[in-house]
């Protein structure tokens, strides 16, 4: 499988993964033309898009959507209780698809899992084609056995690090926003990420990548070097047992291919 971060952040949320006969889009919150010009740097053909996977109807994950699906044609999944935040466009596209339960899409299986978030629902997507397995797990308020368990076993998990505590403290925000991100249906701050990664390390996860960084509360430095030092004081190397990656909001990553 291969994986691919086009961006990620409050400013809109894109990723790619991909097996052998099938290409899924998850979240699409950039704009056409950028998305075009980013899926081009990493060879990504967006024709070859077989569905497009919505998490939670957050402008940040669906306002590239609607002229996504016009040009490109192609199937939508989301949870019911997302579809109100969708446009007639888009949700000509929405497939009646039970997101509760797990479904295929060519070769890989999708698994849907609820996380905690301020929207009308929110879900983590577990992606398996039979040999390796990636999970997205982004906009979650707090981390839980339950959300554990579906990140769990993962080769590659792609996991919200959105603030450091002490910045968003700190910082500028009015305090009642401050709440909404520190609160169990905000935003997973550097430590309960890198407590997590470290957990899932240790349970067999060899590849990370950090999403959805706050742009006024956390630097790429600080996430990735809050999960290093946790799993460095547990004797994991960052680099041999680990690889951790940072997914930017204004840079694609480059691909993941898991073998
Ligand atoms: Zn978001
Ligand atoms: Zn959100």
């Amino acid at each position: 499988m291969d994986f691919v971060n086009i961006a990620s952040g409050s400013k809109g949320n894109c990723t790619v993964v991909s097996s052998n006969n099938t290409t899924l889009l998850i979240d699409d919150g950039i704009n056409i033309r950028t998305l075009e010009e980013r899926a081009r740097l990493s060879n990504i053909d967006l024709r070859n898009v077989n569905a497009l996977l919505i998490t939670h109807e957050h402008c940040d994950h669906i306002k590239g959507i609607a002229s996504f699906v016009s040009k490109y044609h192609i199937p939508v999944y989301c949870h019911s209780e997302s579809r109100y935040g969708l446009d007639s466009k888009t949700l000509a596209y929405v497939q009646d698809n039970d997101m509760d339960l797990p479904f295929e899409i060519g070769d890989i299986t999708v698994k849907p899992f609820r996380l905690p978030h301020d929207s009308n629902y929110n879900l983590g997507y577990r992606l398996s084609d039979g040999k390796k397995t990636v999970t997205i797990a982004t906009d979650l308020g707090c981390m839980n056995d339950a959300i554990f368990a579906n990140l769990e076993k993962s080769d590659l998990v792609m996991l919200e690090s959105n603030h450091d505590i002490q910045m968003l403290k700190n910082g500028s925000y009015p305090f009642l926003l401050k709440q909404r991100i520190l609160g169990k249906n905000g935003h997973l701050s550097n430590d309960e990420c890198a407590d997590t990664v470290l957990k899932l390390s240790k349970a067999g996860t060899k590849h990370f990548v950090l999403a959805h960084l706050s742009q006024d509360n956390n630097t790429p430095e600080l996430a990735f070097e809050c999960t290093e030092k946790t799993l460095d004081k547990q004797g994991v190397k960052e680099g041999i047992d680990a690889y951790v990656d940072i997914a930017l909001q204004f840079r694609t990553m480059q691909k993941i291919h898991l073998e």
